[in-house]
């Protein structure tokens, strides 16, 4: 018999239709001959109402506290979809993370599955049940409940799927698949019919939300085939799967933005070997993620150093900054969280030359300043002011005729 994985995303479940629509959906796929694990996420906004419920009650949030608090919310869906599975006569059981046998780091908020011990939910298939898992959370070596990261039922669906074998990875969300940017902003957007592993890591490392980067390192290192479709109309939506060399490949694919990054400028280091990496070792000592770096020209021997970070670590990489300000022998340090970064993907950037070019002129005519730019094989990144950032998603997707 095959076996999918099939994961529900937060509006999905959003209220008590939704998920009795969820649970027929399940029934149905029962019924045609598949036998399936389903994960699911917090009801609607759930999560984000557990984080502001938090704050309201204290400024001291312990990160086990914010992950027993947070897990909570996955555990109301997967039991609800149980009884409404009930009521259609499917046989359903509900599992926690620690349940399913997710072993993670023991790293609150953002732990890493090391392990999943899938027997429990081997048995419950065996038995004729249809296991439904808490997503977004598990149990760390340390026997605590930890939680994935914001959007991590993603990664327990295709660490499920690896784990257990699955045919596919099924992604139920309220997009009807993966588009050439994000339909939100841009309505003409275009639905993919496939995107290959390699273009979807980037899209979601550069903020295309739709999948979780960690999923998709996952599926693409466990050759893990994802299906990205619509719960609302259950029409095929987006396979992800490996690139196919015998297919044209599109010059661009997507265009995404972010603006989750923030901006640091070290000002008048001296212009000597070896500081740039006490800098840059101080930043990483500190699990600080830097992604684009700038150095400017020298004048009388000092230079001003720009990089860019996640907005989350703004507090911790200004801190460090200050306090290496002696040893670097520089002036200051300038923080800016008023930035954005625009990125255009595609695996044909590899073979036609132009593309940077045009990304250029399009900002340029739009009026958009480029502060920083960085590049990959298959993607360019411009960081750019905030404020202008959907401008420039719609002008680059109208310049690469994405739509
Ligand atoms: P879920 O709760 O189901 O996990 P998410 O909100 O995490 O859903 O992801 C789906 C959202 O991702 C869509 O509503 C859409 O606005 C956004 N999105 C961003 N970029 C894209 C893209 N390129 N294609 C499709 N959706 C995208
Ligand atoms: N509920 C969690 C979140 O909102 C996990 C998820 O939905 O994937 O981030
Ligand atoms: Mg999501």
């Amino acid at each position: 018999m095959s076996l999918v994985v099939q994961k529900f995303g937060g509006t999905s479940v959003g209220d008590a239709d939704r998920i009795r629509a969820v649970a027929d959906h399940v029934a149905r796929t029962r019924r045609a001959g598949t036998d399936v694990v389903v994960v699911v996420s917090a009801m609607g906004k759930t999560t984000d109402q557990l984080v502001r419920l938090a704050a309201d009650v204290s400024s001291v949030r312990p990160d086990r506290e914010i992950d027993m608090l947070l897990s909570s919310g996955e555990r109301i869906t997967m039991s609800l979809l149980c009884m409404a599975l009930a009521e259609l006569g499917v046989d359903a059981m509900s599992f926690t993370g620690s349940q399913a046998g997710m072993i993670t780091d023991t790293v609150h908020t953002r732990a890493k599955i090391l392990e999943v011990k899938a027997d429990r939910l081997r048995a419950a298939l065996d038995a004729g049940a249809v296991p439904v898992v808490a997503g977004f959370q598990g149990v760390s070596t340390d026997r605590e409940v930890t939680t994935l990261g914001r959007g991590g039922s993603d990664t327990t669906a295709v660490a499920l799927a690896a784990a257990l074998g699955a045919d596919a990875c099924e992604i139920y969300t309220d997009v009807s698949g993966v588009f050439t940017t994000d339909p939100r902003i841009v309505p003409e957007a275009r639905k993919l019919a496939r995107v290959s592993y390699e273009e979807m890591q980037e899209m979601a490392a550069t903020g295309g939300r739709v999948l979780a980067l960690r999923s998709v390192e996952f599926a693409r290192n466990h050759n893990v085939p994802l299906h990205v479709r619509s719960s609302f109309t259950w029409e095929p939506g987006t396979w992800v799967d490996k690139e196919d060399p015998t297919m044209e490949q599109a010059v661009v694919t997507a265009v995404t933005h972010d603006l989750s990054e923030a901006k640091v400028t070290v000002t008048g280091v001296p212009d000597r070997p070896g500081l740039a990496a006490k800098l840059f070792r101080g930043l990483a000592d500190r699990n600080v993620n830097v992604d684009m770096i700038v150095q400017n020209v020298s004048i009388h021997g000092t230079t001003d150093i720009s990089f860019t970070i996640p907005e989350a670590d703004l507090a911790v990489s200004t801190e460090v900054c200050q306090g290496l300000l002696p040893l670097l022998e520089a002036t200051g340090v300038i923080s800016d969280d008023d930035v954005a970064r625009v990125s255009l993907i595609g695996v044909g950037m590899k073979t036609h030359p132009g593309v940077t070019a045009l990304t250029f002129e399009t900002l340029a005519d739009a009026g958009i300043n480029i502060e920083m730019i960085s590049t990959s094989s298959i993607r360019i990144s411009c960081l750019i002011r905030a404020g202008q950032a959907e401008d420039a998603v719609r002008a680059l997707h109208a310049a690469f005729e994405l739509a």
